[in-house]
């Protein structure tokens, strides 16, 4: 074991035996079954699935905002379970990046502006912030747009905004709900392509829903849920 990381897991992601239900009816719907899943500092998962098989609600476990049933959700080394509401809200502030299916940028701020909010909202000093974001929008190719509101902005720059503001906190978690879902198909790879490369450069854990199986070429893991249930389609980590 290195000695420079006491911590077994890490700066990653650790699912352990995680089962969600939700209300449904008189019974309880079964969205997650039993799901165990180990994302590496420094990798890219990729998880497939058909419509309602489960995805948004792992990533959602994953980012904590939602509270398994049963089972073990690990952060950066901190179990989610045995952390307060606000000891939770500062973990995924300081340690976990999420981008939702559309950009949601906000309307009035320029692109710097975004990513300096966040840095902002985790009490960063805000010299720094902004030298850092300026990096973080050139590292998407959005360098031109730094100043521009998000109304200038093609889909797919959007989405670089939101994935570069995701960052902006050095997150050991990145977790991606369907990015390329408005976008066509060779935007959407070059995308998925920035966010491989990013997730190598950054050593970020990084988890990525899509429905596009184009995109797992990109992926060090590929993982398929299906009706809750998460199985491995390839994998290059160990
Ligand atoms: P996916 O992202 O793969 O489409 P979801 O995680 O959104 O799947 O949904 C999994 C299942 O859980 C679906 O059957 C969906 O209808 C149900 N579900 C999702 N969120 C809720 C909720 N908040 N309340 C009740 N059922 C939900
Ligand atoms: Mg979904």
């Amino acid at each position: 074991m290195s000695t420079d990381d006491p911590r077994p897991s890490g700066g990653g992601l650790l699912l352990t035996d995680v089962t969600l239900t939700y209300p449904d009816g008189d019974g309880r719907l079964t969205a997650l079954d039993r799901v165990s899943l180990t994302a590496a500092p420094g990798t890219l998962t990729a998880v497939v699935g058909p419509s309602g098989s489960g995805k948004s609600s792992l990533l959602a476990v994953a980012a904590t905002l939602t509270a398994p049933d049963t089972g073990q959700v690990v952060v950066a080394g901190h179990d989610a379970a045995t952390l307060s509401a606000g000891e939770r809200a500062r973990l995924r502030r300081a340690s976990i990046g999420i981008v939702f299916q559309q950009p949601n940028l906000l309307a009035s701020l320029t692109c710097v502006e975004q990513l300096q909010v966040m840095a902002h909202l985790d009490g960063r000093r805000a010299a720094g912030a902004r030298a850092r974001a300026l990096d973080l929008l050139d590292r998407v190719g959005i360098a031109d747009h730094a100043k521009h509101r998000p109304h200038r902005l093609s889909g797919g720059q959007r989405q670089r905004v939101n994935i570069a503001r995701a960052l902006m906190n050095e997150p050991s978690v990145l977790l991606i709900d369907e990015p390329t879902s408005a976008l066509d198909h060779e935007r959407g790879a070059a995308v998925v392509s920035l966010l491989a490369e990013l997730t190598h450069a950054t050593g970020t854990a990084t988890v990525m829903v899509t429905h596009d199986h184009s995109h797992l070429v990109h992926a060090d893991q590929a993982l398929e849920v299906i009706d809750g249930r998460l199985g491995v389609l390839s994998s290059t980590t160990t």
